[in-house]
């Protein structure tokens, strides 16, 4: 498809390169006629004058149109040799603008046809992240509804079904749909911050709150697996969208205890840094391999470690989310993890807008 879209656009280029490329060479052409017929009538008048100075020429015999060189309208050459000396003048004229005009053609065709694979790069790269995405969605979306349906198909095909077994098979199908609700809240979310540009509202916002709300609603996560959420917070205003921000540390924290081993504990630290306000958010659980790392903030990855060792329930859209938010405030993320030792996720926003 971006093959023929490539072409077609060369062809664009081709044709409106070439049709000024014409334009001009007739002009040119228009041009160079013009003056070379001036330049046979000089010479021509030269020889006239010459002869007129040279006893026994009939001065009578000169036509009329001579004595105005060339300002005079009608450029008639003197004599057939003139003629034909400008019938060549213009052949050759007429071949250098041809050779010019194929020299551009090909010259066109080369860089039409570069410029256009470079134009159509970054949509050939939109549509085939387009493509992954729906076909990762769709992916993601099968397995809790394969899931449901099997359990609901059992259950039906299950002609003893006494109460308790339909109700832990209506149990099972409520924690599928609690998966599918996960994933289209995620999804909604991801799409939201990924259309947000400048239109969202920045205000001045206290850092030290956002981290409180964000703590609040990761804590009963974090008491389920007996890890503590310690904090080194500096007040720190900054410009923000206040849901953005909490919803951003609540991505990072989430995870923190998420891949944390039980009876862990996770640090929160704020510090203002160059105008920056600097967030790092630390944990001493599984840890990221080197070889994972590039990839964690692209959407649905997940590392190997978090899908198959701790059964940690996920869709690998929170980090994709998380630097949504984060350019969209202008900021940047860095990582450092080592395997089962922890993860340290540092993020640095402006302070003001
Ligand atoms: P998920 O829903 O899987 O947590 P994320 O986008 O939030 O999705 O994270 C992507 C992947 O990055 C996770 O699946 C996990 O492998 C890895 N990851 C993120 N945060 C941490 C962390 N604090 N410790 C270890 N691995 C992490």
């Amino acid at each position: 498809m971006f093959r023929s879209a490539r072409l077609k656009l060369t062809a664009w280029y081709l044709l409106s390169i070439m049709m000024i490329s014409v334009l001009f060479s007739l002009g040119v052409y228009q041009g160079a006629v013009l003056e070379i017929r001036r330049g046979l009538r000089a010479q021509a008048l030269r020889v006239i004058q010459e002869q007129k100075l040279i006893p026994g020429i009939d001065r009578d015999a000169i036509p009329p149109e001579f004595d105005r060189f060339h300002r005079v309208p009608s450029l008639r050459l003197s004599s057939e040799f003139d003629e034909q000396l400008f019938a060549e003048a213009k052949r050759r004229v007429a071949f250098q603008l041809v050779v010019f005009n194929l020299g551009i053609l090909a010259l066109a065709g080369t860089a039409g046809y570069f410029l256009a694979g470079r134009t159509l790069k970054p949509i050939e790269e939109m549509v085939d992240e387009q493509k992954r995405f729906v076909a990762d969605a769709s992916h993601e979306l099968r397995t809790p509804l394969t899931a449901m349906r099997t359990e609901v198909e059992v259950t039906l095909r299950d002609k003893n079904l006494d109460a308790a077994s339909a109700k832990e098979a209506l149990e099972s199908s409520l924690e599928e749909i609690g998966k599918l609700q996960l994933l289209s809240d995620k999804l909604l979310m991801l799409d939201r911050y990924q259309n947000a540009t400048n239109g969202r509202s920045f205000t001045a916002i206290s850092l030290a709150d956002a981290v409180e709300e964000a703590r609040q609603s990761v804590l009963p996560l974090a008491r389920e697996k007996n890890i503590e959420i310690q904090g080194e917070i500096e007040n720190i205003s900054l410009e923000a969208d206040k849901e953005s921000l909490t919803e951003l540390l609540i991505i990072f924290l989430d995870n923190a205890v998420k891949y944390s081993n039980e009876n862990g504990k996770v640090i929160v630290r704020t510090i203002t840094e160059h105008n920056k306000a600097v967030i790092a958010v630390q944990d001493f659980g599984i840890g990221i391999r080197a070889s994972e790392l590039p990839h964690i903030f692209n959407r649905f990855y997940r590392a190997d470690a978090s899908r198959s060792k701790t059964k940690v329930q996920g869709y690998g859209l929170g980090l994709s989310i998380a630097k949504s938010i984060i350019d969209m405030h202008n900021g940047k993320v860095d990582v450092d993890s080592t395997p089962n030792q922890g993860t340290t996720f540092t993020i640095i926003l402006p302070l003001k807008h």
